[in-house]
This record gives structure tokens, C-alpha cells and sequence, in this order.
């Protein structure tokens, strides 16, 4: 590393890196600590100084700073339990007290965790240059890991729908294969409107439209169903985590789970 900026505002810290491309913004530093750079950040922006920590439950709006750790996420009296469940997929405690929201979003949709449930809730992201934008726009505009602008908080509603998440591992702690998260509303028999989002897909994060449709169309539908539209539109690869029927199988599982538990909750 060369250079190391310590802002401590807002401002600076978007100046510092309008002035240097290169840098990379550093959250935990988790990633960037663990190789994660790719040659990048010879220069690194610590996020330390601007305290994006404020957390807030307002009417059932959300507003959680990027600099929250996982950890101080998780043990928050107010957080909702699907974004809880999500948490502790980061299973070590060590890393859960390092990572931070902010830096889980940039580091992209291979590896963030927290990812398909905050696009199933239709999060939406405010940036250090003032703008609001849907997390969904900032990973088309920005694909690539640290590319973004800088994340100074995320907000999200669930108005009346409920979410569900699930993760799949190869192993107790071993490798993720999948997350999936669906968000439903309306009555846990019919609902009108409904959200689903993988990771772990051949394009990273996709999300499934037709099983969208077929769980909003108001007419009933079987798990069978639903397992098999699942698999047929999900966009899987094989590799050492599973083959690509395997894990095309098994994310239509992962995905009535998360159906069962928006059901439940919309009870
Ligand atoms: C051993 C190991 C295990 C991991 N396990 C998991 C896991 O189980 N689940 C999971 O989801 N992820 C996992 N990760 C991936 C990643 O480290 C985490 O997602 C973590 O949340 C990154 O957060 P951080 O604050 O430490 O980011 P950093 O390492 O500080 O930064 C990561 C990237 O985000 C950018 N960034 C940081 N904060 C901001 C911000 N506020 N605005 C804009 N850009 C920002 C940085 O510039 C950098 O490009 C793992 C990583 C490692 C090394």
C-alpha cells in the first residue's frame, strides 16, 4: 500500500477518491485485507472517521448505515428476523465483527451474502454524492467490485409483504453454493405481488422472474410446481460446488423454503 486517506467527512472522502480512481474506499476491510484487492488499492479510503453507523426502524422503514458491522447488525433489538437469518450466514463471529453492510453490497453479488434479500426487499441505497438509487440500478451501472460510488446508508420497506431466506453450503461452513430470498405480499394463500432472487447463479445474482408470476398470479400453485420453475429458468453452472443439476435442483428447494417461510410470517 502507498497511500492511506482518513476522511472525515463525507466530502472528503468523495473528493479523495474523485482525485485518486485507483483507491478503493475500506470498510472492515475484510476483503481488501485478504487479498481481495486484485492488485488494487494502492491506495485505500478509510471509512473509520464518518461513523455510518446511525440504524434506524421508523414506521417499518429501515435505515442502516453501511458501516455497521454484521455483528452489531445481528444484535440490534429491532433488526427483522429475515435480515437477521441473513447475517449469520457470515457463520464466524470473528468476521461477523469485521464486515461491514457497505463493504458486503460492493464486494458484488458473488460473494455478498445479504445481497438477494435486500433486492427481494427493493432496497434502495443513498451514496456519498448525494443520490438515491435502487440497488438493483447500482449493480447494473456498476457490476464490478469497488466501481461504485461510495454507500453511506441502505433503506428498505417491506411494507405489508414478509421475506425468507435460505442459504446452501456445500458443507457445515464449507462453501456457499446458493442464497436465495423471496419477498410475498398479500394472503399467504394468493398473494399479489412477490420478489425472488438467487446468487450463486452462472450471471452471480438473477432474478427469477417466472417464479414471480407464478406466485402472484392468484391462482394456486404446488411446491412440485414451483421446485420445477424454478430449476428450469435459474441459469446454474457446474463446478467443484455441485453440478449443474444438482444445484439447479436444489435452489427450487431452497426457494419453496423460502416461500413456506414468507407464509408463514404473512399469517
Ligand atoms: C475469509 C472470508 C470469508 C467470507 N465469508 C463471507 C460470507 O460468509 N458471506 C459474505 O457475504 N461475504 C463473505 N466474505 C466476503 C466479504 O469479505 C464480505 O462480504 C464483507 O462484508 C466485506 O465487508 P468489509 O467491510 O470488510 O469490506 P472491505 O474489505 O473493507 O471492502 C470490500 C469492497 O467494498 C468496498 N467498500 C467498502 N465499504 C464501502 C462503502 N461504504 N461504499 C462503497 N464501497 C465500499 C471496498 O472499496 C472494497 O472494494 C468473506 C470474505 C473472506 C475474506
Amino acid at each position: 500500500m502507498r497511500q492511506f486517506f482518513k476522511p472525515l467527512t463525507v466530502e472528503e472522502a468523495v473528493k479523495m477518491k474523485k482525485d485518486n480512481p485507483g483507491a478503493l474506499y475500506l470498510g472492515g476491510g475484510c476483503w481488501i485485507n485478504n487479498g481481495g484487492r486484485d492488485g488494487r488499492g494502492e491506495s485505500l479510503i478509510s471509512l473509520e472517521a464518518l461513523k455510518l453507523k446511525a440504524c434506524e426502524e421508523k414506521d417499518g422503514t429501515y435505515a442502516l448505515g453501511a458501516g455497521l458491522t454484521f455483528q452489531e447488525l445481528a444484535d440490534w433489538k429491532d433488526c427483522c428476523p429475515p435480515l437477521k437469518e441473513a447475517l449469520m450466514f457470515m457463520t464466524s463471529r470473528n468476521l461477523r465483527n469485521q464486515a461491514t453492510l457497505g463493504g458486503d453490497l460492493a464486494v458484488g453479488p458473488e460473494k455478498s451474502c445479504l445481497l438477494p434479500l435486500l433486492l427481494a426487499l427493493n432496497a434502495e441505497l443513498e451514496t456519498g454524492e448525494g443520490q438515491s438509487m435502487a440497488l438493483e440500478e447500482y449493480f447494473k451501472q456498476y457490476p464490478k467490485e469497488g466501481q461504485g460510488p461510495l454507500i453511506l446508508n441502505v433503506r428498505f420497506s417491506p411494507e405489508k409483504g414478509r421475506a425468507g431466506v435460505r442459504q446452501i453450503r456445500k458443507s457445515a461452513g464449507g462453501l456457499v453454493v446458493l442464497s436465495a430470498a423471496v419477498w410475498l405480499d398479500g394472503s399467504p394463500e394468493a398473494p399479489k405481488a412477490a420478489r425472488v432472487f438467487v446468487s450463486g447463479t452462472a450471471e452471480g445474482i438473477q432474478r427469477l422472474k417466472e417464479a414471480e408470476e407464478a406466485l402472484s398470479s392468484g391462482g394456486s400453485f404446488s411446491e412440485e410446481d414451483l421446485e420445477k420453475a424454478v430449476a428450469r429458468t435459474v441459469n446454474m453452472e457446474g463446478d467443484l460446488k455441485g453440478s449443474k443439476e444438482y444445484k439447479s435442483y436444489v435452489c427450487g428447494v431452497a426457494v419453496c423454503d423460502c416461500v413456506r417461510s414468507c407464509r408463514e410470517a404473512l399469517k
